[in-house]
């Protein structure tokens, strides 16, 4: 038995800059882990099957799921017969743009990588997982990294000091298909400041990287979910220096210099949303 756990991630940055001729947008991203993480624990089977069981109910757990779509990757490119019983202990928000499921299926491989004594090295893994998905290359590596391409292409950055995050997640689930599917990447106005975002987060000041969050899928999500603007207006008003939604969204985060600080905002937000975490980059 082995255990792994798969890291939630946010976007300091999301940038779009054009939709490529194969349906793809092109992104620029900065992205980061924070320590809100689901719990994978895998046991060997005697038979060749893969079986999966979760702790929340609707995530489907036949080939639909992403760590039953990592197992078999890994099973078959490396003629691995064995069977394998994973267990998923969900605590990451689902359809929230926190990339829950693609940081399962980065767990996966990471875990099938040592449970089978496979000795594949991060590369190689994020290699295979970008056949699964756009996310999962940035979650084979965790830490702070800036994603280009679909989002597969990754060039890792200094870690940074670790900052306290607010996230607060409305009641609604967002399809990213969706949010991308409406984007229309040639009338985007405001772009982030990705270059600006990387030298602020060399001096670590909360302040400095604040000032350069963005997300060019914001306005989207807003425009589909009024009620997620509403929140991130309500998170400033609680005396967050700069808020953000995460991914297509709905979450939002707000990065916080001082714990404490940190728990009042959560404290006052518990008002308006049941999903309200505290956690720190990872
Ligand atoms: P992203 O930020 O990459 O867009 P997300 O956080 O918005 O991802 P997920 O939590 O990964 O979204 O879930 C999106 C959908 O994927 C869900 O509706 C769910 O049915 C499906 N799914 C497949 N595998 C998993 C998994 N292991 N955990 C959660 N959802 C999964």
């Amino acid at each position: 038995m082995l255990t792994e756990k798969a890291q939630a991630k946010i976007n300091l940055t999301l940038d779009v800059h054009y939709k490529r001729p194969d349906g793809y947008h092109e992104v620029e991203m900065v992205m980061q882990t924070v320590d809100l993480s689901d719990h994978l624990q895998f046991t060997e089977r005697s038979d060749s099957e893969i079986v999966l069981n979760c702790t929340a109910p609707y995530i489907p757990l036949d080939q639909r799921n992403l760590v039953y779509q990592a197992a078999q990757l890994m099973k078959e490119t490396y003629g691995v017969s064995k069977g394998i019983h994973i267990h998923i202990e969900k605590r990451i928000p689902v359809a929230a743009g926190l990339a829950g499921g693609s940081s399962d299926a980065a767990a996966t491989l990471r875990g099938l990588n040592r449970l089978w004594g496979l000795g594949l090295s991060l590369d190689e893994l994020a290699l295979l997982g970008a056949k699964i998905g756009s996310d999962v290359p940035f979650c084979i590596y965790g830490g702070t990294a800036i994603a280009r391409g679909r989002g597969e292409l990754i060039e890792r950055l200094p870690n940074v000091a670790p900052t306290w995050v607010v996230l607060v997640k409305p009641p609604i689930a967002v399809s990213t298909a969706d949010v991308y599917g409406k984007l229309r990447a040639d009338q985007i106005v405001h772009h982030p400041d990705t270059a600006g975002m990387m030298q602020a987060l060399l001096t670590g000041d909360v302040k400095q990287i604040s000032s350069k969050l963005g997300n060019v899928l914001e306005n989207v999500t807003f425009a589909m979910y009024p009620e997620v603007e509403r929140l991130k207006l309500q998170l400033l008003k609680f005396g967050a220096q700069g808020a953000l939604m995460s991914g297509s969204g709905p979450t939002l985060f707000a990065l916080v210099e001082r714990e404490q600080k940190a728990i009042r905002i959560c404290n006052a937000l518990r008002g308006f949303s049941r999903e309200v975490y505290l956690c720190r980059f990872f």
